[in-house]
């Protein structure tokens, strides 16, 4: 997990594969709330699998998931011997799809080639800020947002933060769902709220890709301030 929605933490990478690699195991990496926002050295890193989303950091529509597969992946991949079970998530024969892979291309699906458009868009944007500096954006607004919230005594969660997932603590006294709802209906922000055990105790502020600007960061804790008083 490079990115943890759910806790808003962030997990460094560099390392893990050697260790992983170490046991005869692949590295397989969930980068949901990461691509995009937080720097991402797939090959560098040694990861063998990634999968991603486009409705976040990218400010994409959703629907597509990005996916890579390294050579150790691929290779076990060619010497499987079973059948795969899933239709819809067998790799090998979307690898034969996507790239004709080992024997020409076959059909697996219909592609949404909408999305296809939407992601190249999205894409291209990225690269018209420029990769590094949107992950800079991302980093820096963190540090805003951060800033305005730890001024007003709220805490993070997370003993490493994601830039892009800003889990803190609910400020002792605060009323959880009442807070978030006079958010969205006053100020047309919604926050997301802590899941399982931290259900009650933590909101979740996302800053991720077009959302993530100084307009966005001091809005909320203009709002925030105003709802807490
Ligand atoms: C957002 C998110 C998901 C859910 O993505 P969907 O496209 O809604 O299924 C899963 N994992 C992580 C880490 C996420 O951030």
């Amino acid at each position: 997990m490079h990115a943890e929605t759910s806790t808003g933490a962030h997990q460094p990478l560099e390392g893990f594969a050697d260790l992983v690699h170490s046991k005869g195991a692949l590295l397989i990496v969930d980068a949901v709330t990461s691509l995009g926002g937080h720097e991402l050295k797939v090959d560098e890193w040694g990861i063998d699998a990634i999968y991603s989303g486009t409705q976040k950091c990218l400010s994409c529509p959703p629907g597509l998931a990005p996916v890579s597969f390294g050579d150790r992946a691929l290779a076990i991949m060619d010497a499987r011997k079973t059948k795969v079970q899933s239709w819809y998530l067998d790799v090998s024969m979307l690898r034969k799809y996507y790239t004709g892979g080992g024997g020409g291309r076959v059909y697996h699906h219909t592609a949404p080639i909408n999305m296809t458009y939407a992601l190249h868009e999205a894409l291209n944007i990225v690269l018209e800020e420029g990769l590094e500096a949107r992950i800079a954006r991302h980093e820096k607004m963190h540090l805003r947002l951060r800033a305005g919230l730890e001024a007003m005594g709220i805490s993070y969660i997370p003993k490493r933060s994601l830039h892009s997932l800003n889990c803190i603590s609910i400020p002792t006294g605060a009323d959880d769902a009442g807070t978030r709802k006079r958010l969205l209906e006053e100020y047309g922000i919604e926050i997301g709220s802590g899941l399982g055990v931290m259900a009650g105790k933590a909101w979740r502020i996302g800053l991720m890709g077009h959302g993530s600007t100084v307009r966005n960061v001091d809005l909320v804790l203009t709002a925030l301030r105003e709802v807490l008083k």
